[in-house]
């Protein structure tokens, strides 16, 4: 399979530990993922090219102008207001209370809290590496209507970024661009998220729209992150309703309850009259992550599966952080999509 990947994604590479059940622990999302993940897909002989330039319109179509302004320039800001050194990592601490009106701070320690949900730290080189994620994304799309399957590696990941808000490691929607890309030459473009975490970014950017079908199956939310969304009740709004569709599953599920789901997504994929499909892939449903409990051959099920529905398919790469899952369940969903 050809994968797109572009190396400047490893720019970005946080030092600040992640704080979880009250200890420090060490970043889970780092450039040595892309690079291992990278070298399990050379030894299992994909085709690796870098990614084309990307048509900036297509940022326009999934975050706003404000937002995406912000990103660029944040660290360099954050850098003269604080005095911190290029190598510092600028960590929103602060966001304003909701329902309060926004006074449009000027200082960007505001602008952080206001444009994320979460601690991700921005760095010197966030910027062009989450650019990078997303030339790989559009490139992919753009292969796979000519080749019918193309992977993006992308990281960090992108399938929790929404329109204005960055968080759980994402803070370009990678996925979104890719279904924009699709949009340009398809009517009905659908995205099916399997990362093990629910695609709240995902969901709220596509949330009012019925020409891109937006599905997500995961660990239920009401216990998992990122909370808040990922329930079966949230099926879109305005024109966007019936859209969207959500498959929380128990803690602790296995295959029999995600092929089940699978299933269902497919049938939902198919009655909207997909022309092209976006696969948002995370690992993290390994049971090695303690949400979902995957495991071995079920990974190349989900790749054969996927190719069954005979759609021009792009997968892009989401979350998955146990080093030896991630070497493994990757490629195996490949291997399942071509049979080799
Ligand atoms: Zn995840």
């Amino acid at each position: 399979m050809i994968v797109f990947y572009d190396p400047i994604q490893e720019s970005h590479s946080p030092t600040q530990p992640h704080v979880f059940g009250g200890e420090l622990l060490p970043p889970a999302e780092t450039a040595d993922r892309a690079k291992r993940l990278l070298g399990a897909l050379e030894r299992h002989g994909h085709r690796v090219v870098t990614p084309d330039d990307i048509d900036e319109s297509l940022l326009l179509e999934v975050h706003s102008q404000r937002y995406l302004e912000f990103l660029e320039t944040a660290h360099e800001r954050w850098r003269a207001e604080t005095g911190s050194p290029r190598e510092g990592e600028a960590v929103p601490y602060i966001r304003p209370i909701p329902g309060t009106p926004w006074k449009a701070p000027p200082s960007v320690l505001a602008q952080m809290g206001w444009f994320s949900n979460d601690v991700d730290p921005i760095l010197e080189g966030t910027w062009p590496a989450v650019m990078g994620g997303a030339r790989c994304a559009s490139s992919a799309a753009e292969a796979s209507l000519s080749m019918g399957v193309a992977y993006a590696l992308t990281r960090p990941p992108g399938h929790h970024a929404a329109r204005e808000t960055y968080g759980g490691y994402c803070f370009i929607n990678n996925g979104a661009v890719a279904a924009s890309r699709l949009r340009q030459q398809m009517q009905r473009v659908a995205i099916l998220d399997i990362d093990t975490h629910h695609g709240n970014g995902t969901q709220s950017i596509f949330w009012e729209r019925s020409d891109v079908l937006t599905i997500s199956i995961h660990g239920d939310t009401t216990e998992h992150f990122p909370f808040f969304l990922g329930h079966e009740d949230e099926r879109g709004a305005g024109e966007g309703l019936g859209y969207n569709r959500n498959h929380p599953l128990p803690t602790g599920s296995g295959w029999s309850a995600y092929r089940r789901a699978l299933e269902a997504s497919f049938d939902l994929i198919e009655s909207f009259g997909a022309e092209a499909l976006v696969v948002a892939l995370g690992v993290d449903t390994h049971e090695a992550h303690g949400v979902l409990s995957l495991r071995g051959d079920d990974y190349s099920m989900i790749g054969s599966a996927i190719r069954s529905l005979g759609l021009p398919t792009t997968i892009v790469q989401e979350g998955g952080y146990e080093p030896d899952t991630l070497e493994e369940a990757v490629p195996a969903v490949l291997q399942g999509f071509t049979g080799d």
